[in-house]
């Protein structure tokens, strides 16, 4: 949980305010990729109160760990991803999240929004030759091509890797 009080917001709808944190969110990680553990991500959101409810607004920078699809070497780069999310205290599944009376919990926007932006499909370089003769003795029979073999659709593992249970605990 990352609660962020908001009373003073909510008092004055059309008020903003700035949240920058860094922050450690464990767990992220899909096939591809994953937030190194201790990694802080960094969250730059501009807040904003409506008449009920809450909009955030900002750039979610994250660290991350893959492995490159053709060579299968380590790759560690980071990402940054636009947001602009809606709270409001009933929120709509999937669509919204949900605000209490003056609080938002933070953690499963970030969450969702990382997980959409960990990479697919990573690459050390764009021209990555594929797998090194010398880290692979034995040889594979083929090209280099037809030894990864990329999921039918991996947007759907992303979403697999989704946990829905953190707003549950809210209760
Ligand atoms: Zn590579």
């Amino acid at each position: 949980m990352l609660l962020v009080g908001i009373g003073d917001l909510r008092r004055q709808p059309g008020t903003r305010s700035r949240y920058h944190r860094q922050l450690i969110v464990p767990g992220l990680e899909i096939t591809s990729a994953h937030v190194p553990e201790g990694a802080e991500i960094d969250v730059d959101l501009e807040l904003e109160a409506l008449s009920n409810g809450l909009v955030a607004t900002g750039t979610i920078t994250v660290p991350w760990l893959g492995e490159c699809r053709r060579c299968l070497a380590p790759v560690e780069s980071s990402t940054s991803v636009e947001v602009r999310e809606i709270f409001e205290p009933r929120p709509v599944d999937g669509e919204t999240y949900k605000m209490s009376e003056d609080a938002v919990d933070l953690e499963p926007m970030i969450r969702d929004a990382v997980l959409l932006a960990l990479p697919l499909a990573p690459l050390c370089a764009e021209d990555c030759p594929g797998p090194a003769p010398d880290a692979f003795p034995t040889g594979v029979e083929g090209g280099p091509d037809e030894v990864v073999d990329p999921p039918a659709d991996p947007r759907w593992a992303a979403l697999g890797d989704l946990n829905f249970d953190s707003s549950a605990e809210d209760d």
